[in-house]
Order: structure tokens, then C-alpha cells, then sequence
């Protein structure tokens, strides 16, 4: 098929694809659900639609698309929550649409407070699973770390979220209702400005509800407006999807990379069976980095595992080709963990070791341990059983 041919089609497929989409939205006139998992009684929550589908939805009721922009700066601009109080959109449209979508809230099932000031958020969400977005106090301004998945199919050793095993996806209203949410709730004058999506899940296997939730956080015009250079995607290495992410969005990279050797990284994340140090790196090193931006690698230091002066010297020679810098992580422990952080004097060592070959190099130690809010301590569905007893900060 010639190069033109094959653009089109795919054109074609996505016009097709929207048209489906509205379509199966117009069949909610039958009181049918579109998407069970953000569906209140029977509508659809309007933060499953992008612009374009708004448009299309819009134009199916001979609606102009000019109203498009009017209602989605109304919800994520105006962080609105109903159809009523958009005074600019005529009444019979705000009637149609409420007729139709709802906008939805993540139902804050627990907030808890660390004494270092960091918040971890219980989300319950419409078919009755959890998740948790962590909201980190820094001097100026807040930091806010999402999830993509319920659960993470990975199953990486050492993080507490495999543990639980992968429930489902989450939607791209869910991810999106992370940040609107936490958002609405902060007051005073510190604002959130920087959005890491670290939290439970690996994103780049919820490539397109993670894509879609990006463009609607980082729209400056008719989203949430976050600036994509304050926003990052750590994953742990799908490497397929790496470029794809390079293609498509403008936000900062993240690889948990937390081992300099395939044996030791195959034993860590079973990932890296699949692909290794060298096709993640060799992807890395092609990545489309926007100008002055480096990719961050987390590396977690685990005692006696990736710890030692050979795997520090390893790490600098592995990154070489890439635009990089570090991030240290201590092991953050938990009751049935197998591993154990390094002492203090370890960690100083490997990180001088980087800095003197030019690396910046910082050791982040996780916020939010108190109330498991650290990185790799979220786990929101086994849980469970506990937070049916005890609910005592429910909708604080
Ligand atoms: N799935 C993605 C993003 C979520 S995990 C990923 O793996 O990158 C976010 C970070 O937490 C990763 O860098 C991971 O290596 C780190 N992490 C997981 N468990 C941890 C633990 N117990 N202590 C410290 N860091 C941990
Ligand atoms: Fe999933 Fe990331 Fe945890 Fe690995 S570290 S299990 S990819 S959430």
C-alpha cells in the first residue's frame, strides 16, 4: 500500500472510530452505559470524550463546535460540576448534555496526612475498586503523584502495588479526575503545579488512556493547563511504547531502571526479561528529548542487591550515551518486604561516585512513609478489609 494510502486509511479509521464512539454515546438516549467504569446511573462521564468526539457529538445534533471549547473550560478550567452553571452554552444544549454525560467526581473514600504534610488519597471509584494519588508539599508549590492502573501486572520484587496483582486499566477520565480533583480540594497559596505519574500501575501499558489524559492536563487552551516540562511519566521499561510516548506527548521521562546488570535487573522486574538493559537503553539514547531536558533514572538502592561501588561505576558508563541524570531511591521498606535499604554511608558513596563523573545525582528520600505513601508503598485493594472497619477520615 503506498505511504498516502496508508495515511488515509488510518485517517479514515479514527474518523470511523470517533463516529463509533458517538454513536455508541447517541444509544444512552435508550438509557444504555457506555463506560461502566465511570458511568453514574447511566450517563457517561463527559471526561471519557476528547475535544474532537465532544465536537462530534456536538455536530451529530447540529450543534456548532464552537461550544466545544465553551463547555470544556467549563469543566476543567471552571472545574464546574454540573451542565446548569455553564451560563454561556444555551439552555436547551446544557439540558441535551446532562440528558447524556454526567461529570464526575472520584469519590474520596480516605485522605490521610503524613507528618511531613503529604496527603495519600483513597479514590473509591464507580465499580467499587480503589486507587491512591499522593499530594507531596514541597517549599513553593505541590507535587501530585498519580496513578494509571488499579493494581500493576509487572510484578516487580520490590514494589507493594504487584503484590496485589493488575485489576483493570484506569480510564482516561479516571487519571484526568486524579489531578482535577486534588486540584479543587487545595487551598490556600500554594499551588500544584508539577505532576508525576508514579503512583500505582505501569503507564505506558495504558498507553492511550494515558495519552489522552496527558493532552487534557497539559492543554493550556481548554484543559487543566499544567505545563508538560512540570510533568513526568516514569516507567519501567515497555520499550515498544517508548517512542511512541517521544511521538506523542511533550512530558519528562522516567525509567526505573534500579539495576546495572540483566541478571540482577531479570531477578528485580521481569520486564527486563523481555527487554533488557541494552534495548531500554539503546531506546533511550533515540528517545525525541525536547532541547535541555534529560531523561531522570530512578535507580531504588537496595542493600546487597545493586548497592556496590562496581554497580555505581557500571551505572555511569551504562548512561553515557544518553542525556541523564539521576534519581537515588533508599528502599522504602514495608512489614512483608524481602529487601532492606542500604546505611546511610552506602548510599553517600554511590551518589559521590556519580557526581564525580559528572552526574547529577540525588537521593530522594520518599515522603510519606508514616501512612505508606512512598514510593512503592501504595496498594490502595489490599487494603481492603482494614478500611471497611475503619473509614474514621472518610470525605475529609
Ligand atoms: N510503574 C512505573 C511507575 C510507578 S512505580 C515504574 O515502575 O516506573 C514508581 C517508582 O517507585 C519506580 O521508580 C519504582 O522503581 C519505585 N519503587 C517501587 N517500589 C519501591 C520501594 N519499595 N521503595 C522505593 N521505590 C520503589
Ligand atoms: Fe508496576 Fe512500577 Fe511497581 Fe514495577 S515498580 S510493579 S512497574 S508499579
Amino acid at each position: 500500500m503506498l505511504c498516502q494510502d496508508l495515511i488515509k486509511s488510518s485517517y479514515d479509521f479514527t474518523i470511523l472510530y470517533s463516529y463509533l464512539n458517538i454513536a455508541r454515546l447517541s444509544v444512552q438516549d435508550s438509557g444504555h452505559t457506555i463506560h461502566p467504569m465511570t458511568a453514574i446511573s447511566s450517563k457517561t462521564d463527559i471526561k471519557e470524550l476528547t475535544r474532537d468526539e465532544l465536537i462530534l457529538w456536538l455536530k451529530l445534533r447540529d450543534i456548532k463546535s464552537y461550544r466545544a471549547n465553551q463547555i470544556l473550560k467549563w469543566i476543567y478550567l471552571r472545574q464546574a460540576d454540573t451542565f446548569d452553571v455553564m451560563t454561556d452554552v444555551k439552555k436547551e444544549i446544557r439540558k441535551r448534555l446532562s440528558q447524556h454525560f454526567s461529570i464526575h467526581r472520584l469519590e474520596k473514600e480516605r485522605v490521610e496526612t503524613s507528618q511531613d504534610g503529604s496527603k495519600k488519597y483513597l479514590f473509591k471509584l464507580s465499580d467499587g475498586k480503589y486507587v491512591e494519588s499522593v499530594l507531596i508539599p514541597e517549599k513553593d508549590y505541590y507535587t501530585l503523584c498519580i496513578s494509571s492502573q488499579v493494581g500493576c501486572a509487572q510484578g516487580c520484587l520490590f514494589c507493594l502495588t504487584a503484590k496485589g496483582g493488575f485489576i483493570r486499566n484506569l480510564t482516561k477520565g479516571e487519571i484526568i479526575a486524579q489531578v482535577r480533583d486534588v486540584a479543587y480540594d487545595i487551598g490556600g497559596s500554594k499551588r500544584l503545579t508539577n505532576i508525576v505519574m508514579m503512583g500505582m500501575g505501569e503507564p505506558l501499558a495504558n498507553f492511550s488512556n494515558v495519552v489522552g489524559a496527558i493532552n487534557i492536563i497539559t492543554d493550556r487552551d481548554v484543559g487543566l493547563g499544567f505545563s508538560s516540562r512540570r510533568m513526568t511519566v516514569s516507567t519501567s521499561g515497555l520499550v515498544p511504547k517508548l517512542s511512541d510516548l517521544g511521538r506523542e506527548t511533550t512530558v519528562n521521562l522516567a525509567i526505573s531502571l534500579n539495576a546495572t546488570e540483566d541478571k540482577t535487573r531479570d531477578m528485580l522486574m521481569p520486564i527486563n526479561r523481555k527487554h533488557p538493559i541494552e534495548s531500554l537503553l539503546d531506546a533511550c539514547a533515540r528517545y525525541p528529548l525536547m532541547p535541555r531536558r534529560r531523561i531522570t533514572f530512578e535507580y531504588i538502592l537496595l542493600k546487597g542487591i545493586n548497592d556496590s561501588e562496581e554497580d555505581a561505576k557500571r551505572l555511569v558508563s551504562l548512561l553515557r550515551p544518553i542525556q541523564a541524570k539521576i534519581n537515588l531511591i533508599p528502599f522504602n521498606t514495608y512489614e512483608e518486604s524481602k529487601f532492606e535499604c542500604p546505611e546511610e554511608s552506602v548510599i553517600l558513596h554511590f551518589r559521590d561516585i556519580l557526581n564525580k563523573n559528572n552526574y547529577t545525582a540525588i537521593i530522594r528520600h520518599s515522603k510519606g512513609q508514616d501512612i505508606s505513601a512512598a514510593c512503592g508503598q501504595l496498594r490502595a485493594n489490599m487494603i481492603l478489609p482494614k478500611l471497611s472497619v475503619s473509614n474514621s477520615d472518610k470525605n475529609i
